[in-house]
């Protein structure tokens, strides 16, 4: 009996070893036990074999039976953890008052308890992101991410600006259109997806694009911007309205292989767009996606981080991309940071 137990002990250390999940190791475990009960059943009394693993099926009945309840103890301990610390989370959310009366239902409370469980965010987190208004900049590649995980993530408004509508040529890579929705403004497609991932976010879509005579007053009305916009001009007008109302950017930018990502924040002690790139590039010196390509999944990375570091920002959770340009190299699979200044002369924040 004894080397039936140290083989089992063997199996979950190896599995650990090995880094094999928890579930499969049980599963490893329970399949020796049941080739050992079937052993003393199938074999006759007296057999050597039986003799050797214990003399009969009754303790090994027995240790089944213990396993069992410790395993359901275990599981039962986990879940009661899990609910406690959703609870003390609810309670952070509602500012000492009970789970029911804060400001999150019991379904949203389900939905995001990921998130409130993790320390960095937990429930205050979460109210602030439900308190939030993001202003995305395009609805296209990066866009889509963005869009997509800000709203599971429970950004409570999501503006939306992009005056293109949703193309064959777009499915490659901007996942937040579908192929029945061709043809339809992508801030209509955008809101029809987000609303059928997360009821509780209020999206509000303008189908233009975003010029200079409005941009000061619609970015004003956010608290973060995200821009994911594919046109220089495009990114000047949202640098020059964001540095004017003081409102944070999280810039990314996509290009055949490659992507980068970082926070302009003059107010905060980061560079603005200007500082890094005060000039528009030469005519072909800086092609569209149109022009010059791009893999499919690079907008999904890009765009992941930048949503990654908007939900750092409102939550005020680890280090921001804020001085530091992220670079990543997806055809050799590899990221460098740089480190980025404000300049004293820049012509968009230089006097502020
Ligand atoms: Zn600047």
């Amino acid at each position: 009996m004894l080397i039936v137990i140290l083989m089992a002990v063997g199996l979950w250390l190896l599995g650990r070893f090995m880094g094999t999940p928890v579930q499969a190791r049980l599963i490893m475990i329970a399949l020796l036990y049941v080739a050992v009960l079937f052993l003393q059943f199938a074999l006759a009394p007296g057999h050597p074999l039986r003799e050797q693993l214990g003399g009969g099926p009754a303790p090994w009945l027995i240790l089944g039976a213990v396993g069992l309840a410790v395993l359901a103890y275990w599981r039962l301990l986990g879940r009661v953890r899990g609910r406690a610390a959703t609870l003390e989370a609810a309670r952070d959310a509602g500012d000492g008052r009970a789970a029911q009366d804060g400001p999150f239902s019991d379904v949203e409370l389900e939905r995001y308890a990921r998130h409130i469980t993790l320390r960095e965010i937990g429930g205050l987190g979460q109210r602030r992101l439900k308190e939030a208004r993001v202003l995305v900049v395009g609805a296209g590649g990066l866009g889509s991410p963005v869009l997509l995980y800000l709203a599971a993530a429970g950004v409570g408004t999501l503006g939306v600006v992009d005056d293109d509508a949703v193309d064959l040529s777009n499915l490659q890579r901007q996942v937040i259109h579908t192929d029945a929705r061709g043809g339809m403004p992508k801030v209509f497609s955008a809101q029809a997806a987000v609303a059928a991932l997360n009821p509780h976010v209020a999206v509000r879509p303008y189908h233009r694009r975003l010029t200079e005579d409005i941009a000061e007053a619609m970015v004003a009305d956010y608290d973060l911007i995200v821009d994911g916009s594919d046109s220089f001009d495009t990114r000047d007008v949202v640098n020059r309205a964001a540095v004017a109302s003081g409102r944070p950017v999280i810039g990314g930018a996509i290009t055949q292989w490659e992507g980068q990502v970082t926070v302009y924040d003059p107010a905060g002690g980061a560079p603005c767009m200007a500082c890094l790139f005060p000039r528009a590039p030469r005519p072909g010196q800086a092609p569209t996606c149109a022009e010059a390509g791009v893999v499919g999944a690079l907008p999904g990375l890009i765009g992941s981080l930048m949503a990654l570091e908007a939900i750092k920002e409102i939550t005020g959770a680890g280090t921001p991309l804020r001085g530091r340009l992220l670079i990543w190299d997806a055809l050799d699979a590899e990221t460098r940071t740089v480190r980025v200044k404000r300049r004293a002369d820049c012509a968009v924040c230089g006097d502020i």
